[in-house]
């Protein structure tokens, strides 16, 4: 059996990529099986950065493997922001419903809908390290739409769909998501690696 630890303590996010990975032979923990694990302060310029930071940090300390992401939505108009700032765009304890009102507020003006939303995935052994990326394209809609998932998902409407993430079924979502994508890359990856 092998035995990998995801870098989080966020249990939506710990189930997310649970069900992402559900590889024979696998045993997913997480950093909630591990108390002696420290917050990892996610100060990197880049979503790489602080993927690999926080990877890097968990795979030190448990003496597993351990896999981490970051994820940030880039928005055109606003020359790829709220990026690396997508959980705190609109201050430090901002709440999702804050984070939407600001980017709809700061895009009232323009035409320029474009965005994407990147996920950065690092896993670390004790050898080596390797990163995955995942994106997915689309647009900022002008009002929310639809009850699902979280973030900024009720103003995304991927490329080819007129449905926002949050009208979408998890098991839709992760089908095309910048998140899902990814973890397909590192599902083929670590059947080979195993
Ligand atoms: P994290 O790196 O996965 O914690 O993501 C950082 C921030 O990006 C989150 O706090 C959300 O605001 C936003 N975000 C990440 N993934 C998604 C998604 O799939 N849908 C909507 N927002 C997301």
């Amino acid at each position: 059996m092998n035995e990998i630890v995801l870098a989080s303590r966020n249990p939506n996010k710990i189930q997310e990529l649970r069900e992402l990975l559900s590889i024979p032979d696998f045993r997913v923990l997480s950093s909630i099986n591990f108390p002696e694990l420290e917050e990892v302060q996610e100060d990197a310029l880049t979503l790489k950065g602080n993927a690999l930071k926080k990877a890097k940090y968990v795979a030190m300390v448990t003496g597993l493997p351990s896999l981490a992401d970051d994820t940030g939505l880039e928005v055109t108009a606003l020359n790829g922001a709220p990026g690396i700032y997508s959980a705190r765009f609109s201050g430090k304890h901002a709440s999702y419903d804050d984070n939407v009102e600001k980017l709809l507020s700061e895009m009232s003006q323009t035409n320029e809908r474009n965005a994407q939303f990147r996920t950065v995935v690092a896993f670390v052994d004790a050898d080596k390290q390797w990163i995955f990326e995942g994106i997915c394209m689309g647009k900022i809609s002008r009002l929310r739409k639809g009850a699902g998932g979280f973030g900024y998902d009720p103003i995304f409407i991927p490329d080819g769909f007129d449905l926002s993430f949050a009208e979408m079924d998890s098991e839709q979502k992760n089908s095309i998501s910048h998140r899902g994508l990814a973890m397909k890359k590192v599902v083929a990856f670590l059947q080979e690696w195993a």
